[in-house]
């Protein structure tokens, strides 16, 4: 689960992590408020979007005046932010954080992040930091340093100076850098995060260490045990779709083909999703409704698949194990009746009560192909779609 700058920079201050004052703001009037209670100008007005290279795609700008607050507010909030990370469709903009201006003396990559080849977390800096930390990682690899942390023993001092000797940090900011990391380190394990990014790190020109951006993913796998971490939770910055599937306890991405498939099991979903692209079509989502999903679960898939507008043809691949064939035959035909299907369904269906399945989607006289395998509803469903 990703969260927004504002609310990353305040668990920061919670760990003693240094960031600029500031605050987030709903309105051009709050920013105004925000913006009075900072020490001077400037000030900086940075859109909050779950996305990251809002700089570049004009969601962070600097003011230095009450009046240029007052104008760059107006013209970023409401707007549709497009970065390299939004997508051409862009993100609406609905909040700002509003934050003192800092004086740059030099800008650094910092983060932390779970390995899961060498089960460590992985601490990675570089001096080319503010810019696309990918396009460095691609064109001058070496330059960007790599510390492995193993999780049992923790952060060790050594560990903490090879960074900062790393990214040349003068003297005097060694050990508020030092301090900054194992602060940070301790947040990033008790917290359960998978990843946490500051780009930049900024090293200002008194030698202060500051985290001028700041990123967080949470594991939402252990979000069960941060009941007060769920409460950052921004549902406007995900896929209405996939909040949707997750109120039923359906895996469910979408993506952007046109085939739809529900598929039980992640592992069929997953060759599923091969063998459709393999026909030469491309799936429109990952749709896992669980080895153990219910007719109402399977209906809930159904619906939410349909409601989406890209889906050109929906193929079903169901091995009935604990999810007999009949049980979700039956989900098939309510949600049919609830929704009415009105693209192509190819059925591909063995296992447990398959007989049964079949029939009852036989009786429902519901206009479905079936498929005699995997390859043959593959093959159908690509001929469907071109
Ligand atoms: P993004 O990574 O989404 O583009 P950042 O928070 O990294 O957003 O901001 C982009 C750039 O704006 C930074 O690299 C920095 O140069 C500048 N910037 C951001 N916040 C401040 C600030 N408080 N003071 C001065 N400059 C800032
Ligand atoms: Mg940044």
């Amino acid at each position: 689960m990703k969260i927004h700058e504002y609310q990353a920079k305040d668990l920061f201050r919670a760990y003693d992590v240094p960031v600029p004052d500031g605050n987030v703001a709903f309105s051009v009037d709050e920013a105004k408020k925000n913006a009075a209670t900072l020490r001077g100008f400037p000030v900086v007005v940075k859109a909050q979007i779950h996305a990251g290279g809002r700089g570049k795609g004009g969601g962070v700008k600097l003011a230095a005046s009450m009046e240029e607050v007052e104008t760059l507010a107006n013209d970023i909030l409401g707007m549709t932010l497009v970065t390299h990370q939004t997508g051409p469709q862009g993100r609406c903009v609905k909040k700002l954080l509003i934050e003192a201006g800092q004086n740059i003396a030099k800008e650094f990559y910092l983060s932390l992040l779970v390995d899961r080849a060498t089960a460590s977390i992985v601490i990675m800096a570089s001096r080319d930091g503010g810019m696309d930390i990918e396009e460095v990682a691609a064109k001058t690899p070496e330059r960007i340093i790599k510390v492995q942390v193993d999780p049992l023993m923790g952060i060790q001092g050594y560990q903490l100076r090879q960074v900062g000797f790393a990214l040349e940090l003068p003297g005097a900011a060694m050990k508020p850098f030092s301090q900054l990391l194992s602060n940070l380190y301790r947040l990033f394990i008790a917290n359960d995060c998978s990843m946490v990014e500051i780009n930049p790190l900024i090293l200002t020109s008194d030698d202060k260490v500051i985290a001028l951006d700041a990123k967080v993913d949470f594991d939402s796998n252990a979000l069960y045990r941060h009941k007060e971490l769920m409460e950052l939770r921004d549902l406007d910055e995900e896929d209405p779709l996939e909040v949707e599937a997750s109120k039923y306890n359906l895996n469910y991405i979408n993506l952007d083909g046109n085939v739809g498939n529900i598929v039980n099991g992640a592992g069929l979903a997953m060759a599923t999703m091969d063998i459709i692209k393999n026909a030469g079509a491309t799936p429109a989502n990952f749709m896992d409704v669980g080895g153990g999903a219910s007719a109402e679960q399977v209906e809930n898939a159904l619906r939410i698949i349909l409601a989406d507008e890209k889906v050109k043809a929906i193929l079903i691949n169901i091995f009935g194990g604990i999810l007999r064939c009949d049980i979700f035959a039956q989900g098939i035909v309510e949600a049919a009746r609830k929704t009415g299907i009105n693209v192509p369904v190819v059925v591909r269906m063995e296992g447990t009560n398959v007989d049964e399945g079949k029939k009852i989607l036989k009786d429902a006289g519901l206009n479905l192909t079936s498929a005699v395998d995997l390859f043959d509803a593959a093959q159908k469903i690509a001929a469907t779609v071109k």
